[in-house]
């Protein structure tokens, strides 16, 4: 008989496939000295690990069934207790420091030591103690790497179902024909919605013990726009979701009949859709879709899966290659914005954040590491010789901050002058408004700046004080609360009086239910995933901007949840 799970559809589509539950494998475990100037830098690595184990741990108690046993959760709390204990959250970074090595190798060192001891024990409930003992370090091992995937999986035409999925996973298995994914965590802003939506791949995330319900080789529809599973289909649903594949299809198809259309409102407003890219796969998409250029490149990417960090000339040869590629077209490249959900392993975000989507990210780790921003901006700026580059901060909170970020771009440029080394002098310098107070005050930031770019991923988290990635507070996630609508406006506003654009490049600018909301309350540049351009174009062409202005308005007004929902049915009509 068929099962039906539900979780939260995030990109949307209906794949139809066998199951491949994904259990990480233990890493195998390498000796690597480390040099005494890098030794704080893996102590760090370890206690990232270390926080990020005991995270997933608490979790994992928090989501244990009231009417549970009692051992399950003394269960977990041992391990809790093991992890907090001197002997795996102290003495590994002790032999960091004796032994000069990698903080895997340390943890083996401390593993085997006390495995050893409780075998030797002649107890044999003691004895078999030490699985307790493999599991709590496994988990931390797991965590230093990053939860990497095996490489040699073939992924073609499978739903991959998981707890999480790294960027680097998701990437990994895109390039291999994945058919859709299943995550147990995650919300619609983690990274694994937003790539699974630039990729085209149908996804649910939050769907809690999915790996309990589901087996590997069983069959399984995923529907990625309501967010439901359905585990071993009868003949007469697989027929009923391949007839809605092949609608979909066709609905894309008539979307492609828009490629070279206008894009404009019916009313005769231009408006600019640009695409929002992470690898370079996407800029294939891009051209398909004719999108008029890039208005948000995540460079984060480019150090995701490997490493080694990139240097200046990695940088430069990759943004030539999307130069290139976009042959005229105009590049916002985003400075790199490590932190919370896009953090990667070879750069430090700091000790320990207790909550890192409030930490060092964005803009601030940058100002604090210029030995990581500069060779980036060095980069970007030599790129700008060569085509239409615009230059984009993220998480920018105080005018204090952009004014540090300006003046180590001037310096940056006032270097490559020094040498002879080709830039755009007048390369237009943008902000990311992404944190409220930025919102509240984009006016203050407009006056340095040559475009604003709303950030709405970020700014909806912090408005509504909701972690993206925290599958328990998702149902409070809502681009239409007024709160975060008249952030929004006050953007648009702030950017008009200062004549300069304004552009939106978080995930509500891809959602063709909210473009008719946006144009009325003034926006004209929209960046989105390259596969949501063509609806969002279809919609704009079919509206009469000056006819929605004051129902846009009328959104500020309402925070009936309700009303709104009836008042967007009546706007998208
Ligand atoms: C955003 O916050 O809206 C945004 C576009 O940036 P990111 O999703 O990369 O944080
Ligand atoms: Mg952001």
């Amino acid at each position: 008989m068929a099962l039906l799970l539900n979780g939260m559809g995030v990109s949307r589509g209906i794949a139809i496939g066998p199951v491949f539950i994904l259990h990480r494998n233990q890493p195998e475990i390498i000796e690597r000295s480390v040099d005494k100037k890098s030794v704080s830098a893996e102590v760090r690595r370890f206690k990232s690990a270390h926080s990020k184990a005991r995270k997933q741990l608490e979790k994992v108690k928090r989501d244990i069934p009231n009417d549970s046993p009692d051992d399950i959760s003394a269960f977990i709390e041992t391990h809790l207790l093991m992890l907090d204990d001197a002997m795996l959250s102290a003495t590994p970074i002790e032999l960091i420091k004796q032994l000069r090595c990698n903080a895997e190798w340390a943890i083996k060192q401390q593993r085997d030591a006390i495995v050893k001891v409780f075998e030797s024990m002649d107890d044999p409930y003691i004895a078999t103690r030490s699985d307790d003992v493999n599991h709590v370090f496994g988990r931390v091992l797991q965590a230093l790497a990053n939860q990497s995937i095996d490489e040699h999986h073939n992924w073609k035409g499978q739903i991959v179902v998981a707890d999480d999925l790294t960027p680097a996973d998701t990437i990994h298995m895109q390039n291999d024909g994945v058919a859709g994914f299943v995550t147990e965590m995650g919300g619609p802003l983690s990274h694994t919605a937003i790539l699974a939506r630039s990729l085209n791949i149908p996804a649910i995330v939050g769907l809690g013990d999915a790996r309990r319900y589901l087996n590997t080789g069983e069959n399984l529809v995923v529907d990625g726009s309501s967010g439901m599973a359905l585990a071993e289909p009868d003949d007469f649903l697989i027929e009923h979701f391949q007839k809605r594949q092949r609608d979909i299809k066709r609905v894309a198809r008539d979307l492609v009949k828009l490629t070279d259309a206008k894009s404009r409102a019916r009313s005769g407003e231009r408006i600019t859709l640009l695409a929002n890219i992470e690898i370079e796969d996407d800029l294939k998409l891009l051209r398909k879709v004719n999108a008029a250029g890039v208005g948000l490149y995540r460079t984060e990417f480019l150090y995701m899966g490997r490493t080694d960090v990139p240097d200046e000339d990695e940088h430069f040869r990759t943004y030539m290659k999307v130069v290139r590629a976009l042959r005229g077209a105009p590049l916002t490249i985003r400075t790199v914005d490590f932190g919370s959900d896009k953090e990667v392993e070879t750069v430090s975000t700091g000790p320990l954040a207790h909550n890192p989507a409030m930490g060092l990210r964005g803009i601030r780790l940058c100002l604090s590491d210029p030995s990581l921003f500069v060779p980036q901006l060095r980069a970007i700026l030599r790129a700008s010789a060569k085509g239409p580059i615009k230059i984009m901060f993220p998480m920018l909170t105080t005018v204090t901050e952009l004014l540090q970020a300006i003046e180590l771009l001037e310096t940056t440029k006032d270097s490559l002058r020094s040498k002879n080394i080709a830039f755009d002098e007048k390369i237009p310098i943008g902000g990311m408004i992404e944190v409220p107070a930025a919102a509240i005050s984009a006016a203050h930031f407009a006056e340095h700046l040559n475009f604003l770019s709303i950030g709405t991923n970020d700014l909806i988290q912090y408005t509504l004080a909701i972690d993206r990635i925290d599958d328990q507070v998702n149902y409070l996630y809502d681009p239409l609360n007024p709160g975060v609508l008249s952030l929004i406006k006050n953007v648009i506003d702030a950017g008009s009086k200062k004549k300069i654009p304004v552009t939106m490049c978080g995930e509500m600018a891809g959602n063709s239910e909210y473009t008719r909301l946006l144009l009325g309350l003034g926006l004209r540049e929209f960046s989105m995933p390259p596969n949501s351009i063509l609806e969002i174009k279809k919609v704009l062409r079919s509206t009469n901007i000056r006819s929605v202005r004051r129902r846009a308005l009328g959104f500020l007004q309402y925070s009936d949840k309700e009303k709104q929902s009836a008042m967007l049915e009546r706007l998208n009509a």
